[in-house]
């Protein structure tokens, strides 16, 4: 598929179009950012992590018959995915309590949950991604409850999945955050599912593989960001 010219770039990707509407071609860049784009920087080879972890991780959920943008890596650091509509909803899926969840309600910081969170927050970077529910969604025309049920369905069904792919890898998958987009007249699991989108934590060790390395000065991103790529692939890690 030929890349022609830059349709979006965000953050932390470039989308290019293709000679193909349907397909959007998905250039994961080696910028970081946190705190809406306050905070940012970049660092070697950290777009190539984030789509070898991606193109796995999407790969391994439609196995389980999870409709996902994800049609091929082509190179590296870039995929090919379904070009969709998008709905700026940020689906936030937890399994224990830690980030905003505790500054917001007071809980403590590591409690295992006893049933999985989903929050909805508008995708909207000026207004720091308020927080919605799903009549919003509904009132300002970003999807119908039927598009919100696919949603919510999709979405629990990827924490389930790729909480225990996680667990059996020898770590904890936190939370994370989902997009989604609609093609065809169809709901798919959209944009990433990466370091920068999860909290995934070593079990043993508690020792933090994503974002929050960056977001609290950790150090290591690097090294972090390439270990859970191989963790996820299920290759030998050799830290230099
Ligand atoms: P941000 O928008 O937060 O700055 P990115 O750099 O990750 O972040 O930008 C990627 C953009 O591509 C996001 O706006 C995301 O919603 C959008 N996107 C993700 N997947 C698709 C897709 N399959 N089709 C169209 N747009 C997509
Ligand atoms: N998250 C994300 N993008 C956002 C906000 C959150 O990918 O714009 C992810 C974040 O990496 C974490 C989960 O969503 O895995 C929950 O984030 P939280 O609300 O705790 O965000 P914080 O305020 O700590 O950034």
């Amino acid at each position: 598929m030929e890349r022609k010219e830059l349709f979006h770039e965000g953050k932390a990707k470039r989308l290019y179009l293709t000679d193909d509407p349907h397909y959007l071609l998905m250039e994961f860049k080696d910028d970081i950012t946190a705190f809406d784009g306050d905070k940012k920087s970049e660092f070697p080879r950290k777009g190539e992590f984030n789509n070898q972890t991606s193109a796995f991780l999407f790969n391994y959920l439609e196995s389980y018959h999870i409709p996902t943008h994800f049609v091929q890596a082509v190179s590296d650091s870039a995929m090919l995915v379904r070009n969709l509509k998008m709905i700026p909803i940020e689906v936030v899926v937890r399994n224990i309590a830690t980030g905003s969840l505790v500054k917001r309600y007071g809980v403590e910081d590591g409690m295992t949950l006893s049933y999985p969170i989903i929050e909805l927050f508008l995708k909207d970077d000026s207004r720091h991604d308020p927080m919605i529910n799903e009549t919003h969604a509904y009132a300002f025309g970003h999807c119908t409850p039927e598009q919100m049920r696919t949603i919510v369905r999709i979405a629990s069904k990827v924490n389930a999945v790729l909480k225990s792919f996680f667990d059996r890898r020898g770590l904890t998958l936190v939370d994370f955050k989902l997009e989604f987009g609609y093609g065809e007249g169809e709901i798919f699991l959209a944009d990433e599912i990466s370091g920068d989108s999860c909290r995934i934590w070593d079990k043993k060790t508690g020792k933090k593989l994503d974002k929050d390395r960056f977001r609290h000065d950790l150090g290591d991103i690097e090294s972090s960001y390439e270990e859970l790529m191989f963790r996820v692939l299920n290759k030998e890690h050799k830290p230099d």
